[in-house]
């Protein structure tokens, strides 16, 4: 589970970090395009090659922000679906219930351990018969 944690809130960083740059980059190009566009209005002739050249460089810039904003929103929204649940499957030892309980895994589970937890309908001890990653179908889709 921690470990899960630390590589999210890593992940959160260097995309706080990529869009901080994007913006700048974003903010740059409007203002090389405002530029650009006031020189090629009312500058000299001599000017007006290099205000298109400003013009080319700032929607390039601004496309290329919009792209990364765009990719990293969805890498985001990836990361959150392909961290995968760990379960735990608890059995009841005796044997005319064995009931069966799933839930999320907690630190200090492993296979064959006897659970602090009694069995809710008989009462009975349980122990943890499986340990497994959750996957889910929905998962599939979204991958690259
Ligand atoms: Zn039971």
């Amino acid at each position: 589970m921690t470990s899960q944690t630390q590589t999210k809130s890593a992940n959160n960083k260097v995309s706080n970090y990529l869009m901080l740059i994007v913006l700048i980059v974003m903010a740059l190009a409007v203002v090389a395009l405002f530029l650009a566009f006031e020189t090629f209005l009312f500058g000299d002739q001599e000017n007006q090659l290099a205000a298109l050249i400003l013009a080319g460089i700032g929607i390039i810039a601004l496309a290329i922000s919009v792209f990364l904003l765009y990719q990293s929103r969805r890498q985001t929204a990836e990361m959150k679906i392909e961290i995968p649940k760990v379960m735990t499957t608890i059995e009841c030892q005796n044997k005319e219930c064995k009931n069966k309980i799933i839930r999320e895994f907690q630190r200090g589970d492993y296979v064959f351990k006897y659970s602090d937890t009694t069995c809710p309908k008989c009462g009975g001890k349980q122990m943890i018969t499986a340990v497994y990653k959750e996957i889910k179908e929905k998962e599939k889709t979204y991958a690259v």
